[in-house]
C-alpha cells in the first residue's frame, strides 16, 4: 500500500518535472494535467502546489508563454467581465460558455497531450468554460452553469476575440380563439414584395394589416422586452374560418427576452383586451421549447360548423344520406388552392361524424368530425374531382361551403414543463 502511494508521488512529479522542463507553461495547463488529483482545488493551485514542489528539487520552468495554451487563461477575467456587461438588463438564472480555440492553441493542445499523457488531464476547452464561468457568477453576481438548456448562451472566439450571447427563447402554451374571419394565424408576408415593403402593401411589408400571432404577441413583447415572436400553432384554420369551441392549442415563442418572469394571468388580461372581440387567449402556461414540436405534430381532430350552399334544391332525405354516406375514408389530393405551398399528392383522411341541420332547400349547416388534415372546404365542393367522396359528387349538385368554422381541436394537455 505504501509502496504503490510512493510511486504514485514520485510518477506524478516525474512526469511534471518533464512538463515543465519542456517550455514555459502556465499554472492552468501544468494543473490540468493532474485535474482528476485532489478534490476542491483548482488546476492553478495544482500548478502552483507542483511548481513549489518541483522547486525544492530545482526543477524550474522557463518563464514566458504558455506554449500550450498561449496564455489563453490569462484573458479569462477579463473576458468574464465582457460577458457580465452584455447580460446586463437581462433576466436570467442560467448560463454556458462555449469557447472557439485558435488554431495556434489548438496544436499545442494536441501536442502536450501526445507527449505527456496523463490520466488525470482535463481538456483545455473543458477547463477554460469552467474558468470563465467561476468568473462570470462572480462579475454577474449571479446564474448557474446549465449545461442543457442556458438561457445564456455564449460563444467566445479566441481567434477574433469576439463574444457571441444567444439568449434563450422564452415558450409559452395556450390556446386561441379567433372570433372574426379574415386574419390569418401568422404575420403573411406581402405577396407583391415578399415582405420587403412596397406601395402594394403600405410598405408594412404584409398582406394582412393583422394576425393572430402579432395580436398575441403584441403584449408579450412588450412585456418580454423582445423585438421578435412565433406563434406555433396546432394546426391553423383558413383565413376565412373561425376558430371557436375551447379554442387552438399554440405556443408563443418569445426570441432573446430581456425579462422571463412573465406573468401570465397579466398577459392573458392584456391580449383579451387590446385584441378584443378579434383573438382570445387562455390556458397560458409555461412550456419548454419541446413543447413546439409536440404542439405542431398534434394531429388533433376537428370539428368544424360550415355553412353549405347548394347549387340547386335537394330533397331532405336525400341530403341526409349523402351527408352521412360521406362518414368514413376521404381520399385528398392536394387542394387547388394550397397546391401552390403543398406537395402535390393524395392523403387519406376519416370523416369521423357528420351532423346535417337544413335550414332551406339550397342552405345546409353541417357538423364535421374529422381526422387532423381533412379539408372540409373540399370535402363540400369535391375540388374537381380531386377530394373524394364529396358532398357535391354523391348529390350531383355544386356544392359550396358559405362560411366556416372550427368549433373543436381535441388536443392533449401539454403541462408545464419549465
Ligand atoms: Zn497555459
Ligand atoms: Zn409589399
Amino acid at each position: 500500500m505504501h509502496g504503490e502511494m510512493l510511486e504514485s508521488i514520485s510518477s506524478t512529479l516525474a512526469t511534471a518535472a518533464k512538463i515543465v522542463r519542456a517550455g514555459p507553461i502556465c499554472d492552468e495547463c501544468l494543473g490540468r494535467a493532474y485535474a482528476k488529483l485532489g478534490h476542491g482545488l483548482a488546476n492553478a493551485e495544482r500548478g502552483r502546489a507542483l511548481r513549489t514542489l518541483l522547486s525544492m528539487h530545482n526543477v524550474r520552468g522557463k518563464s514566458g508563454v504558455c506554449w500550450v495554451c498561449g496564455g489563453a487563461f490569462e484573458h479569462v477575467v477579463e473576458l468574464a467581465k465582457r460577458a457580465s456587461t452584455m447580460s446586463e438588463g437581462i433576466e436570467f438564472d442560467t448560463y454556458l460558455f462555449g469557447v472557439r480555440l485558435t488554431p495556434r492553441i489548438m496544436q499545442g493542445e494536441k501536442l502536450y497531450v501526445e507527449r505527456f499523457p496523463t490520466d488525470t488531464y482535463e481538456p483545455l476547452k473543458h477547463a477554460f468554460n469552467r474558468e470563465i464561468g467561476k468568473a462570470f457568477e462572480t462579475f454577474a453576481g449571479r446564474g448557474t452553469v446549465d449545461f442543457e438548456r442556458p438561457h445564456l448562451s455564449y460563444v467566445i472566439d479566441l481567434s477574433s476575440d469576439r463574444i457571441d450571447l444567444k439568449v434563450s427563447s422564452l415558450y409559452a402554451y395556450g390556446r386561441y380563439r379567433k372570433l372574426v374571419r379574415g386574419i390569418p394565424q401568422t404575420r403573411w408576408p406581402c405577396r407583391v414584395c415578399k415582405g420587403k415593403g412596397c406601395a402594394v402593401c403600405n410598405y408594412t411589408g404584409k398582406q394582412y394589416p393583422e394576425s393572430v400571432e402579432e395580436l398575441i404577441a403584441a403584449p408579450f413583447l412588450e412585456a418580454a422586452g423582445s423585438e421578435k415572436a412565433y406563434l406555433h400553432g396546432a394546426g391553423r384554420e383558413d383565413i376565412d374560418a373561425r376558430m371557436l369551441g375551447s379554442g387552438r392549442p399554440f405556443v408563443i415563442e418569445v426570441v432573446s427576452p430581456r425579462v422571463r418572469s412573465l406573468d401570465l394571468a397579466a398577459l392573458r388580461e392584456r391580449v383579451n383586451k387590446t385584441a378584443a372581440g378579434k383573438v382570445e387567449v387562455s390556458d397560458l402556461h409555461f412550456v419548454s421549447h419541446d413543447t413546439v414540436a409536440l404542439v405542431k405534430e398534434t394531429h388533433a381532430e376537428k370539428t368544424y360548423r360550415a355553412r353549405v350552399s347548394l347549387a340547386a334544391p335537394v330533397e331532405r332525405e336525400k341530403l341526409l344520406v349523402a351527408v352521412s354516406s360521406l362518414i368514413g375514408q376521404i381520399d385528398q389530393r392536394t387542394p387547388h388552392r394550397v397546391a401552390h405551398r403543398r406537395a402535390d399528392l393524395v392523403r387519406v383522411r376519416r370523416l369521423i361524424d357528420a351532423q346535417t341541420k337544413i335550414a332551406s332547400p339550397q342552405e345546409v349547416e353541417l357538423t364535421l368530425r374529422g381526422e387532423g388534415g381533412l379539408y372540409i372546404k373540399e370535402l363540400v365542393s369535391g375540388d374537381k374531382g380531386r377530394t373524394t367522396p364529396s358532398l357535391s359528387g354523391i348529390l350531383g349538385v355544386p356544392a359550396l361551403v358559405t362560411e366556416l368554422d372550427v368549433i373543436d381541436v381535441s388536443a392533449p394537455a401539454f403541462p408545464d414543463t419549465v
